[in-house]
């Protein structure tokens, strides 16, 4: 297989003929919400077994156009990653963590039988869009570029193979804070019907079928009258796994708290890793051990289980006040965000946006 990986890739810059006037994009960033806000630009780089990775782009974003027999639309080869570029109070973008989005897009690829993307590539298709349109970034409080990165199989052919030909692209979106009223404390429903990964499949990989099937079992909660929805184990229907697109914690009364064990049936959040490390920095004791949800309402019922938060590049850390299922609803703590909770936000959110020293390097400046 041609790799690239020896030698850097080129981008070819495509000016844009008409990017969004600034009056209308200062309108569109004025209160971006999530994920609606586009921009001017994207970033393409096409795949083949022949070329490997070749024709990286910077243009003008726009539709694609797609061999209605191409892969990704008939079996579903897309993998995808999300993070977000900051500005640092000198004005400078920046990214957290962003080579361990590289590796977990690999492994994502890995699974899903598609091509490795070199990380350098990864890494410096991101930075190019960012700096292209860092007049998007949205001038709200916690407002980020948030980007997305994804590949698709576009070989046009109905076998059931992997594909021959894939695409990378780059979008970004301006967006606001997750919440609009700082981090409350939300709802979820613990879904007994349905579940989200099982031992084997692909609950490890960041790609859209996960996503596709969870999304009954979401409704269904939001249904209900909740939040969000946690998924159990497909096995036992048991051990508390993670919510629809965030990792779990648990926080008990001596201090120490557990997350779920990473046994290939839950995605591995970069959040997830920084709280952990940052957890036991402050000398907190962190176990990453199944946690049954019948121990879950015992612990709650007790007051040995304080907190409970969600967390994921999205909305950072949200705390969880209810949890509800079909044998009935519990509150954990008062209801609302504890302090081991908001001190773990406040850090990484400072570590994030440069006002908290950066002790292990974890955020790339841009320029
Ligand atoms: C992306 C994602 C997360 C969070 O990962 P981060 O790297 O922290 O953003 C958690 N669960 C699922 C299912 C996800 O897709």
């Amino acid at each position: 297989m041609a790799d690239s990986a020896d030698h850097p890739i080129d981008f070819t810059r495509v000016p844009h003929p008409a990017p969004v006037p600034a009056e209308a994009r200062a309108r569109a960033i004025a209160d971006p919400g999530f994920g609606k806000v586009f921009t001017d630009h994207m970033v393409t780089i096409e795949w083949d077994e022949d070329r490997g990775w070749h024709g990286a782009t910077l243009g003008p974003r726009g539709p694609l156009s797609l061999d209605p027999a191409c892969a990704v639309l008939h079996y579903a080869q897309e993998i995808f990653e999300g993070l977000k570029a900051y500005k640092l109070a000198d004005g400078t973008m920046a990214l957290f963590r962003p080579e361990e989005n590289a590796r977990r897009f690999n492994r994502s690829a890995d699974r899903l039988a598609m091509p490795n993307l070199p990380e350098e590539a990864f890494v410096e298709a991101i930075r190019k869009i960012v700096l292209a349109d860092r007049e998007w970034f949205p001038p709200v409080d916690g407002g980020s570029l948030y980007i997305r990165p994804f590949m698709i199989a576009t070989e046009a052919f109905l076998g059931v193979r992997p594909a021959k030909q894939y695409k990378f692209l780059v979008i970004l979106s301006a967006a606001g804070n997750y919440f609009k009223s700082g981090s409350p404390a939300v709802s979820i429903w613990v879904s007994q019907d349905y579940t989200r990964a099982a031992p084997g499949g692909t609950g490890a990989a960041k790609c859209g079928g996960n996503y596709a099937a969870s999304l009954v079992p979401h409704a269904n909660a939001v249904a209900r009258g909740h939040d969000q929805v946690c998924f159990l184990d497909a096995a036992e229907h048991r051990w508390v796994e993670e919510l629809g697109g965030m990792n779990l914690f648990f926080v008990f009364d001596d201090g120490s708290l557990v997350t779920p064990p990473l046994t290939g049936t839950i995605l591995p959040g970069i959040t997830r890793d920084s709280l952990i490390q940052m957890a036991r920095e402050e000398g907190l004791t962190v176990r990453e051990e199944r946690y049954a949800i019948d121990q879950w309402r015992a612990d709650a019922e007790s007051g040995r289980l304080t907190e409970a938060f969600a967390c994921g590049t999205a909305a950072v850390v949200t705390p969880v006040g209810k949890v509800a299922s079909h044998d009935g609803e519990f509150t954990i703590g008062s209801g609302g965000p504890g302090q081991t909770t908001q001190r773990l936000r406040d850090r990484l959110v400072a570590i994030q946006r440069g006002t908290a020293d950066d002790k292990h390097g974890w955020v790339m400046r841009l320029d």
